[in-house]
This record gives structure tokens, sequence and C-alpha cells, in this order.
């Protein structure tokens, strides 16, 4: 049987890193090592896996693998070796003293979207119970908490791709708003190619030609900030063209008027002046939606990103709701998520305005519902926390309501992928208290007054939810090294240490069926899933309840919105947004657009991928233009400055002609990058401007 068990063929588990979570069976080499194998039987990836995915076991036994709890001595710097008891109490210590002096929130949590469904569960609650604090948030409101804001407003519901992604391959037109699939999920990219064969169409929309956009039939290239401009210019030619779908709108929908008025404005020459985008490439764009039925419209990072964010991918929506697409089949709008549980993570409470379920923490309801489950009273529960930035902003400014005097931090390198990121760093060197899980010395780690070692992907069982909003199950491949423990264990070990009302369980299986009473009832509902269920199904989609009579007979729900919304009216509502542009534009002192991305070979912050020897990692560099280049004087290769009014990078240039002449690059998995990004928030999401700010380089 094709189930994920140790047997013959290895264990059936999936990739640690990306969202796609591909399929692949890990097994046994030599004595300790790990090799991995193709699962040829699991739907999303087919057997393929990208070089991060093949080369996945080799951190496991890597010779800077921490395998021992560590506590600096603040005297001198050093962090020396600690035993698991020595480090926890001190933790735990540590944190009544604060909490005694200055209440509950003087300590804060900062999770991960890489984390799995149980530890975010299991995290939420220990914020909330254990520590009593509302101080908790992670990093993947750095990475689609702007699609997600958008999606609950237009749709009610958030779910990345609201249809499996296959269904890719069935559509007439896709068209990919900031997305490089091609180069961060590759084997996602062969629907590209399928789409394509079967005489399909690929618009891109980028600053960039990408690996992804050199597939396009038609590649549009905007000056970065712009898409939400160049989405009213699309829905105002859509209008014009009657090409709306009028039936749709006035069955589906509300507030298609407004709208319309709203985007009368945005002819084609204003879209031109402002975007950069021909009129001529506009209307092949136009003409491609309005002529074919199965459209599918889907926005990543390089929309999204943004103080503009949240509007951007409003303005998408908005046309794919004019087109009459969410709901049909082979067509819609979804959101190509990034890290490994970017959906999951965001649904069971590591938010701080979220409690399981995807319920907000201000519901008098959700939190009835959730303090019953975990068997506490809904009073004692804390309101809403920070936002990522701004908790971090916040770190080390007094204690209380000031700003936290101690941080735990659960699978992320803050000082490589924090915004501004020289001004969060010293946030955190201000702190009381540094504890930081990890399973390296991350840059982050390194910071840290107690560092403990945790177990990799291969060394503990948990499930994941992929971009598709598909469950699946990692399952335990290895025995983890003598000394490291799982985020499980922290937890609970902290909460007994702290008196917790209530016992933290690290059975995951147990974990797992609590978090899906936990989620019954609420948008993202889990009830219905077990791990048997994904093992034998090749994951379950959510939501996907319990029958009343306790019967796990549901079917998941791989596709959404063909009958209805998750709005209160069934109704999925237009929106009116407006362009305001970047929080930064380029001026005399800093003439460019600077924009961040990922490569091929290495994953977020790097702290897995740089160790992995058989990735290549060159090291950061600076994409130009030709033009550029040659008006700083510089050649390929040479080294170059980056600078914003945030701070600078060196590094070399990289002289390609495949940016637009007014942009400069950086990839942001090593530290400098995010030196430069932008921390201004978008007001819904809280979404800093990763994707663009103004900035200078020199030779
Ligand atoms: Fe892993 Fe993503 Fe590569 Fe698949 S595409 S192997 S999930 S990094």
């Amino acid at each position: 049987a094709d189930r994920g068990i140790q047997g013959e063929r290895g264990t059936r588990t999936h990739c640690p890193y990306c969202s796609l979570q591909c399929g692949m069976t890990v097994q046994k080499s030599g004595r300790t090592a790990l090799e991995v194998l193709p699962w040829a039987e699991f739907p999303v990836n087919e057997g393929g896996l990208c070089r991060k995915g093949w080369t996945a076991a080799e951190l496991r036994g890597h010779r800077e693998r921490l395998t021992t709890p560590m506590i600096k001595d603040r005297a001198n710097g050093e962090l020396r070796a600690a035993g698991w008891d020595e480090a926890l109490d001190l933790v735990a210590g540590k944190i009544q003293d604060l909490q005694a002096s200055y209440g509950a929130d003087s300590v804060a949590v900062f999770g991960g979207g890489g984390l799995t469904n149980e530890k975010a569960y299991q995290l939420g609650k220990f914020a909330r119970v254990a520590l009593g604090s509302s101080q908790i948030d992670y990093n993947g409101r750095w990475c689609m908490s702007s699609a997600a804001s958008a999606g609950n407003q237009a749709f009610g519901i958030d779910r990345g791709l609201p249809f499996p992604l296959a269904d890719v391959e069935q559509a007439d037109v896709v068209v990919l708003v900031g997305s490089n699939m091609a180069e961060t999920m590759p084997p996602a990219a062969r629907h590209l190619d399928r789409l394509r064969a079967q005489g399909g169409k690929l618009v891109v929309i980028d600053p960039r030609l990408t690996a992804t956009a050199e597939r396009a039939d038609l590649f549009l290239q905007p000056v970065p900030g712009t898409d939400l401009a160049l989405a009213q210019g699309v829905l105002h030619l859509l209008d014009a063209a009657g090409a709306v779908d009028e039936q749709y709108v006035a069955t589906r929908t509300t507030g298609w008027d407004e709208v319309r008025r709203s985007v009368a404005s945005w002819w084609p020459e204003r879209v031109e002046r402002v975007t950069g985008v021909m009129t001529a490439e506009l209307r092949e764009l136009v003409d491609l939606l309005a002529n074919n039925a199965k459209v599918m419209i889907l926005t990543a990072r390089g929309a999204e990103q943004h103080s503009q964010g949240t509007a951007t991918v409003l303005g998408w929506i908005n046309v794919a709701l004019a087109l009459g697409l969410p709901g049909r089949e082979h067509a819609g709008y979804g959101c190509l998520t990034g890290q490994g549980n970017g959906q999951g993570g965001r649904e069971h409470g590591q938010k701080a305005d979220q409690l399981p379920g995807y319920r907000m923490i201000d519901d008098p309801a959700a939190r009835e519902h959730v303090a019953r489950v975990w068997g506490v009273a809904a009073e004692s529960l804390p309101g809403k926390g920070r936002s990522a930035y701004e908790l971090l902003d916040s770190l080390g400014q007094g204690g209380g309501a000031d700003g936290p005097r101690a941080l735990l931090v659960f699978g992320s390198n803050i000082v490589v992928s924090a915004p501004r990121a020289t001004h969060i760093t010293q946030r955190l060197e201000s702190l009381d208290l540094l504890v930081v899980c990890d399973m390296v010395m991350s840059e982050t780690a390194a910071l840290a007054d107690v560092v403990l070692p945790i177990t990799q992907w291969a060394e503990e069982s948990g499930t994941m939810t992929n971009l598709e909003g598909r469950v699946i199950l990692r399952e335990q491949a290895a025995e983890p090294p003598k000394g490291v423990r799982s985020d499980l264990d922290v937890i609970a070990g902290l909460a007994e240490r702290l008196g917790s009302p209530i016992p933290f369980s690290t059975d995951v299986e147990e974990i797992f069926a609590e978090l899906g009473r936990a989620s019954a009832g609420g948008k993202a509902d889990y009830s219905g899933i077990t791990y048997d269920r994904i093992r034998d199904e090749h994951g379950v989609f959510w939501p996907c309840p319990a029958a009343p009579d306790g019967a796990e007979d549901h079917p998941g729900t791989p596709r959404m919105f063909a009958d209805s919304f998750a709005t209160p009216d069934g109704r999925a509502r237009f929106l009116v947004v407006e362009h305001a542009g970047p929080a930064e534009e380029p001026d005399a002192e800093f003439p460019l657009h600077l924009t961040t991305g990922r490569v091929l070979a290495q994953y977020q912050s790097g702290a897995q991928t740089r160790r992995v020897r058989s990735l290549p990692d060159a090291g950061p560099f600076v994409e130009v233009h030709p033009m550029l280049a040659n008006r700083i004087g510089a050649h390929d290769g040479d080294p170059v400055v980056v600078r914003t009014r945030r701070g600078e990078m060196k590094a070399p240039a990289r002289v390609v002609s495949t940016i637009r002449p007014d942009t400069v690059f950086v990839p942001f998995h090593w530290v400098g990058a995010n030196r430069l990004t932008n921390d201004a928030l978008d007001p819904s999401s809280r979404m800093p401007e990763f994707k663009v700010c103004a900035a200078e380089v020199t030779a």
C-alpha cells in the first residue's frame, strides 16, 4: 500500500522547504545518513523535486548541527554548553521574574510559517495560556498576509488556491502577477508547460524577465509597485469592451457599480504613464482575458509585499470577479503561498489577531469555543497583540504595554529576514532575554541568551497545509541526534515550569485531534481530518468538518466557491481600491527602485540551504541593467554598493538585460538585502514593503 510508513520503499514524507510540499521518499543510507528518493504517486509533484528537495537530507548530519542547549555568559558574550533542565529552568525563571515586574505582555513569542500545524497550534496556546501574553506573531505575516487579508475581505475566507494546482493545466489563460514559479517551485512549472502544450496562454507580470517569464506568451514588465494601477487599467478596458459577466456580477457579487466608477479614469495612457506598460501590451492582455472563458489569475509576493499589497490583490480580485471567474471550473483567482506551511501556519493561532480555526481573537463566541477546548476560562485569554514587525520594533522598549523584554523564537531567522534589519537587530540586542530554537547557529541564534537545539523535518512527524489547502503528513523517518528535542518538547517543558493551568502534549496525533476540535465550525475546519485519512488520500483539503455523529466521511473541499462564497450573504465583494504607489518613490538622492526575491538554490533566510554543500552558494549579488552598469562604471562581477535610507550592502554586480534599467534586484537569502528594505506597513495586513523602495547604486 502507498502509505506513509517505514517499509521496503522507505518513508513517505514531504520536503522541508516551500509551500508546494512535494512528496518524497526518505530512506536510510548507510548507518545514519538519509537519502531522498521520488514518490511518484503523490499528485502535487508526481516524483519531481527541485535541487533543494533532492539535497534536503544533507543538513541532517551537518557538522554545524546543534546538539546541546547553550547559555550565553553576558559578561564575555560566550555561549557555553548546558543541560536541557538547566536551560529550561533558566528560561522559565527569567520569564517569571520579568512577568512579575512588568506584566504578562513583557514576554513575547515569534513563530514561523515553516512550523507544522501541531507546533503552530501549541505555540498559540502556549502564549495565551502558559504565558498569558497577547504578544505572539510570526514570520508568515511577511509572506502572504496581504493576499490573506484580501481573500477574507472579498470572499469571506482565505485559502491560497481555492482549487488544486493541477487545474492550472486546464485553463485557457493563466496570469501570474509577481510570481517566479519556475525558480521558487520548479516542479509546479510543469503545469505551465502542459498548459502551453495544450494551447493555453501564459501571461507573466514582473519587473524582471525571470525563468518563468521566459516561458510566457505575453510578458509585461511594470515599474515595481504599480501592479494595482495595471489591474485598474485592465478592469477599465474590460468594462469598455463589454467583457464583464453581467449575470455573474448581478447574482454572485456586490459592489460592482462603485468599483466600475472607480476605474473609469484609468485610461491606457494613464496606465502607461504610471506602470511603464505600453498600451498595446495592455490591450493584448485585455483581449486574452475578454476572449477566453477559463482564465486564472494568480498573485504571489511580487504583488503582495507592498504597503498597498492588500489593495493590489483586491484590484486583481476585482478583475477576476468582473470576468465571473471565482467558482468557474479551471478558472478563478488564487495566491501562490511561499513558506512550507504558509497556509496552515496562519490558521491555528500563532497570529496576533487569531485563534485556531481561523477565528478572530476579539470574537466572543470564538473565545468561548476555543477556551472550552483548551479547558480554561474565556476571560483569561488575552486579546489581540502586535503584528510581526510592530512586535519586533517594540522589543526592549520598557516592558508591559511599551514593549516586551523577552522574546522566544521558533522557526525564524529574524536577523536576515526582517525588514530594516539593522534596526530590528538592535531591538533584539536590547532584550533582557532572547531564546532561539534552531537546528544550526543561525544569525539570530548567535545573538541569543539561550539556544535550544531542535529536530529536523525527517526526525519527527507532523502535518503541513500546502498552497492548495491540502493537509499533508510529514512522517518521521529517523531518530534525532542525541541531545536534540522537538519544539513541542520545549513548549511542554516551559509550560510545566511556568505552572501552566493545563498540560501541553507532545504527542502529535493527539495534538492534531485537539486542533481539529478547536477548528470545528471555524473557517479552516480540520475536524474531519485524521492522520490515517491523510495517508490514504494523499492529503485532505480543508474545510473538512466531522459529521455531528463524529463520522469522518466528509470528502474535503478541493474546489471552492462553485455555488457561494463564505460571506454572510454568500456573495463575493467588489471593493473599491485606489492606487497610491509605494511608500518611497525614487528621487534625486535615491533614483532607482530596489526589489528583492529568491534564487533557485536557496530558501528564505538561507539558514538551512546555505549549509547544504551540494547547493551552489555564490553569495549575494546585485542585478543591474547594462545601461545602469554603464552609468555607474561597473562591469559584471565588480563590487557595487547599494544604499537606501535604512542602510547599505556591498556585493558583486550581475549585469543582465532582463531587468528594467531603473530597477536593481538583490536576493534576500543572505545578510544585507533586508538592511535596505522599507518597514512601511500595509494598513490592513501589516505586511512590510519588502518588494520596493528607493535606492542608489555606486561602483
Ligand atoms: Fe521542496 Fe519546494 Fe523544491 Fe518541492 S519545489 S522540492 S517543496 S523546495
